[in-house]
């Protein structure tokens, strides 16, 4: 049988694996559970009898079943490894087993492996033999398979997927760059915790009105308010037009906000996930402010103050990850007449993605102008400092401003620039 926690997996993967039919997916998984299986032990004295399966050579009659096994067999490849348990039946140098993507197969250091050998001759009983795994395979490698956790009793070895999109999701959320009152209300919502009206009354909270703060046109749930309410919608459309049309459209039916912030974070790049999370915090928040202080704002002051909140958050927390400078977050308005541009990068060493911020205050402290930009492809802090000072000048050049200053918090970067004056390369590349 499948286990239930890969059934769960693939219901969650519909988004991306609606061409993959299940009696295959299930087949498959049978060989790879289960290499004892009769069925896999007929797939492989067939197919593969002096072969791993992932080696398995191209046969000259393949039954249908087989053929469309391996048509699958690279679906699987995206995202399939194992998990070690006692590592009996891991071959080391041709199963994917290390949890680094994309191959999960470990590096050759030189010809002279044991091309036979597997991952249970690394493991004394339950520990990884360091000093083996430090002669025979890279040092990344070897990172990598020490943030394997042992089991410290005997455990078979098992088939999973690397990218759970359980697991993702969740990290996904918490490391959103924003706030942690945010994360912790999408938290509660997903658990279907937050107090809205329904929830009250199924405390026996007594209310007299049950519709709806923001609409009065339903009853307030969390699913309501989070996405179905015709504010929320208004919000998002006004906010990002885009999101509006991945995750708001009518033909899709979700019966719970964690289902469908699901199916939002399958369809959605990173920095747009961020901004939905935000955005159902501010409708919260609105959803707040009528209840509790009689105050009441348009879906134009919301989806503008949700604009320039996350901007000013995303502006102080974006060194965040990089940091290895302190912050020192005293920031002195310029002289009187002239405007200050503060600018800042940041970079995630795991993705390469990094974002831009650039504000302009004037003497008073006043926001004048900004913007956030997300940059691909950044390697070093260097890097995304360089091209945060780069975004900045050509934002004042194409401004005309001026008198103007510029301030940075990479001292390095300051340094560069205050001493180079011809055009000079160097960790920062040609600015
Ligand atoms: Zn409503």
């Amino acid at each position: 049988m499948l286990p239930s926690s890969l059934i769960t997996t693939f219901n969650i993967y519909w988004l991306n694996l609606k061409t993959m039919d299940g009696t295959l997916a299930k087949q498959l998984w049978r060989v790879l559970e289960n290499p004892s299986s009769l069925v896999a032990r007929i797939y492989k004295a067939r197919y593969f009898p002096h072969h791993s399966f992932w080696d398995a050579p191209e046969s000259i009659a393949p039954s249908y079943s087989w053929r469309s096994i391996i048509a699958s067999k690279e679906l699987v490849l995206k995202g399939m490894r194992w998990q070690v348990g006692a590592g009996s039946s891991i071959h080391t140098w041709s199963d994917p087993w290390i949890p680094r993507a994309p191959s999960f197969i470990p590096y050759r250091r030189g010809l002279n492996v044991e091309l036979d050998s597997r991952v249970k001759d690394f493991i004394t009983p339950f520990n990884w033999d360091i000093q083996y795994l430090n002669r025979v395979f890279t040092p990344e490698d070897v990172e990598a398979i020490l943030s394997i956790s042992l089991s410290d009793r005997p455990a078979v070895d098992r088939c999973i997927w690397h990218y759970d999109p359980k697991v993702q999701f969740w990290k996904e959320v918490w490391h959103a760059n924003i706030p942690a009152s945010a994360k912790v209300c999408i938290w509660k919502a997903c658990q279907a915790i937050l107090p809205t009206k329904d929830r009250l009354l199924h405390r026996h909270v007594n209310i007299a009105d049950l519709s709806c703060t923001l609409c009065s046109d339903a009853l307030e749930t969390t699913t309501h308010l989070c996405f179905e309410c015709p504010f929320t919608k208004a919000l998002i459309e006004e906010a990002d037009p885009l999101i509006h049309q991945v995750c708001l459209s009518p033909n899709v039916q979700f019966p719970s906000f964690k289902g469908w912030l699901q199916g939002c974070f399958a369809s959605l790049s990173k920095p747009s996930f961020h901004k939905l999370l935000f955005l159902v915090w501010a409708v919260w928040k609105e959803r707040n402010n009528r209840t509790w202080r009689e105050k009441s704002s348009t879906v134009g002051d919301v989806c503008f103050q949700a604009n320039a909140w996350l901007h000013d958050f995303q502006f102080h927390q974006v060194k965040k990850g990089t940091a290895q400078v302190s912050r020192i977050a005293t920031w002195k308005p310029p002289s009187a007449g002239w405007l200050k541009v503060n600018f800042d990068g940041a970079f995630s060493k795991q993705t390469h993605m990094g974002g831009v911020v650039v504000i302009i205050r004037d003497s008073e402290g006043s926001c004048m102008g900004g913007m956030f930009q997300h940059i691909e492809n950044v390697y070093s802090p260097e890097q995304i400092e360089a091209v945060a000072g780069r975004i900045a000048v050509r934002m004042v050049q194409s401004k005309n401003l001026a008198p103007i200053s510029f301030e940075t918090d990479s001292l390095n970067l300051a340094c560069f620039v205050n001493q180079s004056s011809g055009s000079i390369t160097s960790t920062y590349g040609r600015l």
